[in-house]
């Protein structure tokens, strides 16, 4: 038997850590976090890496999807009218972090920032906003280790003629599925 783990199932593992990382942290957060169903201001067409949109792809094929409905017309065309996302549980990485206290290294600053929906935290002391590695999610070591699986993917399939900079619409699920 093939024991070889493919990076597709890399890929979920890192997305299975990152939601229950989420879940810890909004759970952390509830008092001072709005996010809910039906709010997508935070909502916008997204480009992936290919190894994460084929991966959503093998899903939603598994799931019998054969065409989400994609609205150009709206901020990600995979909202519906009710603002809420038709490809919930197949949406990528970054749509699972949204809102919450991002950390990341600031160039500029020469340090750690951390960064949120202005939704969220809104009534909160910015003095007393202490903010650590102990309640944010450090999205530089995330899309590290997206990128490593990425780059592996890339090595793993090199009949694609993906390169490291390989982005992929996710409006074009619909045409591979
Ligand atoms: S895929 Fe879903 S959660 Fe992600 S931006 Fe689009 S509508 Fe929002
Ligand atoms: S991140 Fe902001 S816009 Fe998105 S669901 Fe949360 S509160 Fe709403």
């Amino acid at each position: 038997m093939d024991n070889t783990i493919t990076t597709i199932q890399q890929y979920r593992e890192l997305r299975r850590q990152t939601d229950k990382l989420a879940a810890e942290l909004e759970k952390l957060h509830a008092d001072r976090m709005v996010c809910r169903k039906g709010c997508c201001q935070c909502c916008t067409n997204l480009t992936v890496f290919p190894v994460e949109f084929f991966s959503i792809v093998e899903e939603m094929k598994q799931a019998g999807i054969t065409k989400p409905a994609f609205d150009a017309a709206k901020a990600c065309g995979y909202l519906d009218d009710k603002g809420e996302c038709i490809i919930y549980p197949y949406r990528p990485i970054i749509c699972r972090t949204q809102g919450l206290p991002l950390a990341f290294y600031d160039e500029p600053q020469q340090g750690y920032s951390v960064t949120f929906c202005p939704k969220n935290f809104a009534d909160a002391d910015p003095a007393k906003l202490d903010f650590g590695p102990n309640n944010t999610l450090n999205l530089d070591e995330l899309n590290d280790e997206l990128f490593k699986i990425h780059l592996q993917f890339l090595q793993e399939r090199p009949q694609l003629h993906f390169t490291a900079s390989t982005r992929i619409e996710l409006s074009q699920l619909g045409e591979y599925l």
